[in-house]
């Protein structure tokens, strides 16, 4: 594990995070936030040496995570929409977009962000893809609606795709001023609004050759990069938000230590999801390449449960709007529908419909 972790600087990093609770409204953005995270050096750590960035090694960037969201889970997750741009951009043969793109992302100058659920998870049971492609003399033709990009209000650069009529996908790198993109207001979220989650429209959008990152071709979002749906990194977020909940419900048991008993058994699942996310970032998990579904469906569980029982521990206090309990249970909510893979739902549901093993 890298020791960067256990320095000053990421210590005051995460304290500062803590204390600037950033308002769950869609007019806030966690611009602060970004901006020490910036300062601090986190924008480096997913980007190639190469390109000036420190690439950390998979464990240390999930570790950075986990502990970003303890501290401030909307902003971290913004950082993660980044995140999934740059690998877009930095796993892309073309150089050019590299040299437009990698330095303003490295500084923070530049906010890119993605809008690809469409090729993955959102709108498949539809006969029509969301965005559709076509091809022209000098490049492509994108239509249709992105349905979900964090930040979209606020970024520079939206990766995104669309479908050729084959079947083929493309990923392209798109400035959101350019003609024939219309980013839509923010939607009003149960959580997580600040991270200016909304929709874009593509109108005629003309890519140009530079632009293009990854295709055409089948499944492209299978190309050059881990991170898909229900990746290590959505698991991260999750146990990290759940240790941010058992945090304050540790606190708490100072003046209610009635509450240990219940805190007690949260925090060891905790901690041993923590030590199963390390194990399966280096490859050592027993449960192989299995172990990323299995992480996400009992990260997801833990975090509900975690929430939860904060706010049955905060009684009708904690669930006066604004109290953090009846806010943490509302964002724990997120990880049943963000980049949920299809097993990993139906094991939560059969886990709500307690008809699952995990329930007696
Ligand atoms: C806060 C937030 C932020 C996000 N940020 C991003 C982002 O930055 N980038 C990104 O790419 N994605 C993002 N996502 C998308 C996310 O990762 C998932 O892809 C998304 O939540 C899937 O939900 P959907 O409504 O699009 O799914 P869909 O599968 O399209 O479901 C939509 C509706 O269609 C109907 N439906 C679904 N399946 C069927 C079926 N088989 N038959 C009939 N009807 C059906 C249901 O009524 C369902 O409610 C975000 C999501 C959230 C909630």
């Amino acid at each position: 594990m890298s020791d960067l972790f256990a320095t000053e600087n990421f210590t005051c990093l995460r304290t500062n995070l803590q204390q600037q609770v950033c308002d769950d409204r869609t007019d806030a953005w966690p611009a602060e936030q970004l901006r020490v995270m910036a300062d601090a050096g986190v924008m480096s750590w997913d980007l190639p040496v190469e390109w000036g960035g420190l690439d950390l090694e998979p464990v240390d960037q999930l570790e950075g995570l986990r502990l970003l969201s303890s501290a401030c889970l909307v902003s971290t997750f913004v950082l993660t929409q980044r995140s999934a741009a740059v690998r877009r951009i930095a796993t892309t043969d073309n150089e050019t977009a590299k040299q437009q793109l990698l330095p303003g992302l490295l500084s923070g100058d530049i906010f890119a962000t993605v809008g690809i659920s469409h090729l993955t998870t959102s709108g498949q049971h539809l006969k029509t893809p969301l965005v559709q492609a076509s091809e022209t003399a000098g490049g492509f033709v994108l239509n249709g609606v992105v349905p979900w990009a964090t930040g979209a209000t606020q970024a520079d650069f939206l990766i995104t795709g669309g479908t050729l009529a084959d079947g083929r996908q493309l990923l392209a790198a798109i400035p959101t001023d350019a003609a024939g993109v219309e980013v839509q207001p923010p939607v009003e979220l149960m959580a997580l609004n600040a991270s200016q989650t909304g929709a874009v429209k593509l109108n005629e959008l003309v890519v140009n050759k530079w632009q293009l990152l990854h295709g055409p071709m089948e499944q492209v979002m299978q190309h050059g990069t881990g991170g898909g749906a229900g990746s290590l990194g959505t698991s991260a977020l999750a146990i990290g938000a759940t240790a941010g909940t058992l945090r304050h419900m540790t606190e708490e048991t100072r003046r209610r230590p009635d509450l240990v008993e219940f805190v007690a058994p949260l925090q060891a699942e905790c901690d041993q999801l923590t030590t199963d996310l390390r194990l399966a970032a280096t490859g050592d998990h027993p449960a192989g390449a299995a172990a990323v579904e299995q992480l996400r469906r009992q990260a997801n569980s833990l975090v509900l449960r975690s929430a939860q029982s904060w706010l049955a521990a905060t009684k009708g206090a904690g669930y006066v709007s604004g109290h953090p309990a009846e806010r943490a249970v509302r964002e724990s909510m997120f990880f049943l529908v963000w980049s949920c893979p299809q097993p990993v739902l139906a094991a939560n549901l059969r886990e709500l419909a307690c008809s699952g093993s995990t329930v007696s």
